[in-house]
C-alpha cells in the first residue's frame, strides 16, 4: 500500500469517478453513485499521498547535507592539522596549523 504512488490512486480515482458517471448517464440512473464517490476518495487519497510526499522530501534534504558538510568538516579539519609543512628558508618542518617558523621566524602563510 505506501509504495504504490499518489499519481496512481488520482488516475484511478478519475477513471472510476468517470467510468460511474458515464454509466449513470446512460442507464439513466443513480446506480453508480457509489463508485462516484470511491473516486473521489480515491483522488484525495492520491493528491494527499503526493503532497506529503513533496512535504517529506523538502524536510529530508537539508538536514542531510547538512550531516555531510559537518562530517566533512571534521574531516578536513583533521587532516589540516596533520599536514606537515616545510619552511621555504631553513626546511624545518611544522604543523600546517603554525604561522611562522619554529626556528627562523619566516612567515609559513
Ligand atoms: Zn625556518
Amino acid at each position: 500500500m505506501p509504495k504504490i504512488p499518489g499519481i496512481v490512486f488520482v488516475a484511478a480515482g478519475i477513471a472510476i469517478a468517470w467510468f460511474s458517471r458515464y454509466v449513470d448517464a446512460r442507464t439513466e440512473n443513480q446506480g453508480m453513485i457509489l463508485f462516484f464517490y470511491a473516486g473521489i476518495v480515491l483522488i484525495a487519497i492520491g493528491v494527499f499521498k503526493i503532497i506529503t510526499k513533496m512535504i517529506m522530501k523538502d524536510q529530508e534534504k537539508p538536514e542531510k547535507e547538512t550531516n555531510i558538510s559537518e562530517e566533512e568538516k571534521k574531516i578536513r579539519e583533521t587532516i589540516e592539522k596533520r599536514r606537515i609543512i616545510m619552511c621555504g628558508m631553513c626546511g624545518t618542518r611544522h604543523y600546517a596549523t603554525s604561522n611562522y617558523c619554529h626556528m627562523c621566524g619566516t612567515k609559513l602563510k
